[in-house]
């Protein structure tokens, strides 16, 4: 079932999406070598807990962190830890979700270091161009899927691979709310897209094949080939002026 949000409740979350995205970036200004996703982690649960917010991640379905840190060959819900540490060479994606004042933001970015390979940062930027892509076709009238297979399209023209196993959702007074936004789909297919549905647009993209698997701390999800995967995300309404971004900020952009 989807929750149409009214126009006040779409100005409460961008609230809670404001503060997840001045969260995340003053992260990342802390994305540096020699830094540990633990201390990243620590970081980000004062940030949003002074400002009155709830780390949505922690605890949620027992997960032990405020943040996911997933680098590398990581795609998703890598666990911050102290004996991770940031070299010159990654590729850093970090997941952050608020609850403030009873409505949720979900955003996530990733950072390509100064000495990763060249192919990580071409990889991340098609990701971030492909969740735009996708942000684009939010439109009242349209349809669900139209977004999914802009995303598709975008990364596989530029000859990487969206996972299959993970996909957006749904927003809202819940973290998880219908309809699921998978990153792959034929245009023209899914539910209509109406003024009120709040989406988190998140794909994720690989360089190699889109097989995922879970680690033995049943979250760290990682691919298959070992191959690189970067994931961008933002919380989009639909309303009737076209997509608007609820988790909005400068730098992510
Ligand atoms: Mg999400």
């Amino acid at each position: 079932m989807i929750h149409l949000k009214s126009k006040s409740e779409i100005r409460a979350m961008k609230e809670a999406g404001k503060l997840a995205a001045e969260a995340l970036s003053y992260l990342i200004e802390n994305v540096k070598p020699g830094t540990t996703t633990a201390y990243l982690d620590k970081t980000a649960e004062d940030f949003i807990t002074k400002r009155g917010g709830r780390p949505a991640f922690k605890g949620y379905r027992g997960f032990p962190a405020s943040i996911c840190t997933s680098l590398n060959n990581v795609v998703v819900h890598g666990i911050p830890s102290e004996n991770e540490v940031i070299k010159e060479t990654d590729l850093v994606s970090i997941d952050l979700g608020v609850e403030y004042k009873g409505y949720y933001g979900d955003l996530a970015w990733t950072v390509v270091m100064e000495e990763a390979p060249e192919n990580a940062r071409r990889l991340a930027e098609t990701t971030k161009r492909s969740l735009f892509a996708g942000i684009a076709k939010a439109l009242p009238g349209g349809r669900l899927f139209d977004i999914s297979s802009e995303i598709q399209k975008v990364a596989e023209s530029a000859g990487f691979n969206v996972i299959r196993q993970f996909v957006g959702h749904g927003i809202g007074k819940e973290m998880h709310e219908d309809p699921q936004v998978p990153n792959y789909g034929k245009r023209g297919r899914g539910i209509l897209l109406e003024p009120g549905i709040v989406l988190a647009i998140e794909p994720m993209v690989s360089e190699g094949t889109w097989e995922v698997y879970v680690d033995s701390d049943h979250w760290t999800v990682k691919t298959v080939d070992g191959k690189l995967s970067a994931h961008f995300e933002h919380t989009v309404a639909v309303t009737e002026s076209g997509p608007e971004i609820l988790t909005y900020h400068e730098k992510f952009l």
